[in-house]
């Protein structure tokens, strides 16, 4: 046992102590959570676990100060420690990703991109009209300009990747307030290959003329050209936003370097910190020297207070990612992703875009006859956790989809390399071999009920044990 898990060991079981001590149902909870993650093969493309210094840097008393504003410019009295976690929380994220601002304030991947739309409204709609008018901030605008402004803010187009070939909601779509706030127009990928085709794009930006192009994707097994994505957006006039917050991980650790990583091509990039990158939950945004007025007016323009608490273990876990340890972490999560889509396609499984270039894989469920949702809860029940996922022109819909996502962050920190990443690729076709669709009652199978074959759920939640023991969850800790 480590020093650190002997001492988190027993802090934390006097902390769930103190909790039960107030509502013990929250103590379980959390005792049964930390069962559950260390139980089950975790494949969420999403998901990781923080390490023992970032999860303790977030249960602090950091978090009972307001500190609305930015550094040295706050508007509550007594902010210097919040002045200082901002400071270096900022200056980590500035210098691992070499970006030339960075906003460390927003609580979440969502709330960064509104933050990112914001200062892009702002740079490029509001700031002009002021100028043009000859006034300093927008209550120096008279009713009439005001309304004007008001209504040429409604009137700006964005374009992101397509929700069934693995966007985000947050990217234009209608179910977003970003939908609400934008005329949108997606691009999709090649028929044949899958991969974005960039002729196509700069064809339909071309006619569409975004203001805002945005790059990024969840679901998308591959990686982007942020070369070609601002050219297309500097032919078009539009401002490149690429949303990272899946691979942030992969472009910390330098496995993105080039044209693959965004920083150097977008002049507004948004990103959570707990998918790849392993912090605490949460978001940031990096910007040029230019957009960087218009980021800080985040809060209060679409955020809340800033969590203190929260940037502190944010400066960890960026301070984390600077060594080399996560340089080979990230690493390695792009080189198991490449095995887990091997092993699944050599055991006859079929891949979105037949396999992947970064940490996540998108295996199409029709193979096996079922739907996603069938082959996620068949999972679910042997001790795998995915989560069902659109493929392109899903023939199932978003709700029961023909997909399921899986990848590999979470695991790859738990210790797996490529052997263990080869035996989950048995187990998952070995489940979904071995699930099939319950009949509806005019005899076609069903899209939710499905039956699992004797046995296979059990076989399973044998092996991922064996796999699970060797690479324990935060080793040492007993709570
Ligand atoms: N952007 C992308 C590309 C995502 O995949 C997600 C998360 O699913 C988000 C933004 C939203 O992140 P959060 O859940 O932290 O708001």
């Amino acid at each position: 046992m480590t020093d650190l898990a002997t001492s988190a060991s027993s802090i934390y079981s006097q902390i769930l102590d103190v909790i039960g001590g107030v509502e013990p149902r929250i103590a379980e909870a959390t005792r049964s959570e930390l069962a559950d993650q260390r139980a089950s093969l975790k494949l969420i493309a999403s998901e990781n676990y923080a390490s023992l210094p970032v999860l303790m840097t977030m249960g602090t008393w950091l978090s009972d100060k307001y500190a609305e504003g930015t550094i040295g410019h706050r508007f509550y009295a007594g902010c210097r420690n919040v002045d200082t976690v901002e400071s270096v929380a900022a200056e980590h994220a500035r210098e691992l990703f070499g970006a030339e601002y960075a906003y460390v304030q927003p609580h979440s991947g969502i709330d960064a991109n509104l933050v990112a739309y914001w200062s892009i409204l702002a740079h490029r709609v509001e700031s002009p009209a002021l100028e043009r008018l000859g006034a300093k901030n927008v209550n120096e605008l008279s009713e009439a300009d005001w309304e004007t402004l008001r209504k040429s803010f409604a009137e700006q187009r964005v374009m992101g990747m397509s929700l069934d070939v693995g966007g985000h909601l947050t990217h234009g779509f209608r179910p977003n307030i970003s939908g609400k706030m934008f005329h949108q127009r997606s691009y999709g990928t090649d028929a044949k290959t899958q991969l974005i085709d960039y002729d196509k794009l700069l064809a339909d930006a071309r006619e569409f003329k975004p203001l805002i192009l945005v790059a990024g994707y969840s679901a998308y097994p591959r990686r982007v050209n942020f070369a070609k994505m601002r050219e297309i957006a500097d032919e078009v006039g539009a401002t490149l936003f690429v949303d990272m917050a899946h691979f942030a991980g992969l472009v910390a650790g330098k496995v993105f370097t080039g044209e693959e990583n965004p920083v150097p091509y977008a002049h507004v990039v948004a990103s959570t910190t707990h998918k790849s990158l392993r912090g605490p939950r949460g978001g940031f945004v990096l910007a040029t020297a230019e957009y960087a007025p218009s980021v800080d007016r985040g809060c209060p323009m679409v955020l809340g207070g800033p969590l203190s608490h929260i940037m502190a273990a944010k400066a960890v876990a960026f301070a984390e990612a600077r060594t080399d340890a996560f340089r080979g972490y990230a690493q390695s999560v792009a080189d198991n992703a490449k095995v887990l889509a091997d092993g699944l396609l050599k055991r006859g499984a079929s891949l979105v875009t037949g396999g992947t270039d970064n940490h996540l894989v998108l295996i199409h469920t029709s193979t096996f006859g079922v739907t996603g949702r069938q082959a996620e809860s068949a999972l679910l029940d042997s001790g795998i956790v995915t989560n069902r996922n659109s493929v392109p022109n899903d023939p199932n819909g978003a709700w029961y989809t023909t997909g399921v996502r899986i990848g590999t962050p979470a695991l790859t920190s738990r210790g797996f390399g490529a052997d263990e990443f080869d035996k989950v690729a048995e187990l998952i076709v070995d489940v979904l071999s071995n699930t099939t669709p319950t009949l509806t009652a005019a005899g076609a199978p069903g899209k939710a009920k499905y039956t699992l074959a004797d046995g296979v759920a059990e076989r399973t939640k044998a092996a991922a044990s064996e796999l699970l023991d060797a690479n324990p969850l935060y080793p040492g800790l007993v709570v």
